[in-house]
């Protein structure tokens, strides 16, 4: 199989059996609502930051395939990861999309599946407004303070 196969199974997978999927009404959360008009994409990220940690993540919303699956995977990624090193991996596969080299240490996993978003310059707010929207949710969340 080759890479590109993989990397979109990944991408289809949640985008047909999303994770953490389904918005709570827990006042705990912090909660960011995104939109990107040139393809529809309307996302809200909900995130429960506690003792420093990323302690659930939220998403719903509808859009493309790659918006709503990156949501999912996002979510997956950085739940149980402290606040620090979610704002490092946000980073990175931020750096990721603009076809930039990134700290392969950092960044891991399933969200690399979305690589080749950086070739499409149209999709690259596709791609990365799930993760814009929980770091703004994870600054609200630590301001809150
Ligand atoms: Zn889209």
């Amino acid at each position: 199989m080759k890479l590109e196969d993989l990397y979109r199974e990944v991408i289809m997978e949640h985008y047909k059996n999303p994770l953490n999927k389904g918005l709570t009404d827990d006042t705990r959360y912090s909660k960011v609502n995104l939109l990107n008009p040139s393809c529809g994409d309307d996302v809200t990220i909900q995130v429960l930051v506690e003792e420093n940690t990323i302690k659930d993540v939220r998403h719903d919303g509808h859009g493309c395939s790659i918006c709503c699956s990156s949501a999912s995977v996002m979510s997956n990624a950085l739940i149980n990861k402290s606040v620090k090193d979610a704002e490092d991996i946000i980073k990175e596969y931020l750096v990721m999309l603009t076809g930039q080299p990134y700290n392969e240490e950092i960044l891991t996993g399933e969200p690399i599946a979305y690589i080749g978003v950086s070739r499409f310059p149209a999709r690259i707010r596709c791609a990365s407004i799930a993760w814009k929207a929980m770091e703004e949710a994870i600054q609200e969340a630590i301001n809150e303070r």
